[in-house]
């Protein structure tokens, strides 16, 4: 199975989560055990998991990254967004997940966040189901 998502981001650096969208996907393809995987098909946007119970976690990392990757540094790519394709590298352009009883089999606590580093932008992301 294939989809692709659309995310529409709002700002700068922004993390958003999908779990829902994903979950949504499996559940609409029918999909009740097999491998999700996700690819983010951008060079200023990445994707990772972490915590989705409490939003401050998310503020959080933004914080850091915008910390250690300054926005204003000796950077010679003249599009001017080097900072949003650093991070975009730290971060990662996919994530693979297991699929269980028709849910994506995340920790309590985990959640799947679509990262902005170069926005607003219409933003994709593919799943593949298997
Ligand atoms: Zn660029």
């Amino acid at each position: 199975m294939k989809r692709t998502l659309t995310v529409k981001t709002t700002s700068t650096t922004q993390f958003i989560e999908i779990t829902g969208d994903i979950e949504e996907a499996i559940k609409t393809e029918g999909i009740d055990d097999g491998v999700c995987m996700l690819f983010v098909p951008h060079t200023t946007a990445g994707i990772t998991i972490n915590e989705s119970a409490d939003p401050s976690v998310k503020s959080d990392i933004l914080m850091v990254l915008n910390k250690i990757v300054p926005w204003k540094e000796a950077y010679q790519h003249l599009e001017g967004n080097s900072p949003a394709h650093i991070k975009a590298s730290i971060i990662g352009a996919s994530e693979v997940i297991a699929v269980e009883s028709g849910r994506l089999k995340l920790g309590t606590w985990q959640g799947v966040f679509f990262c902005e580093f170069d926005g607003p932008r219409a933003r994709k992301v593919h799943v593949r189901l298997l």
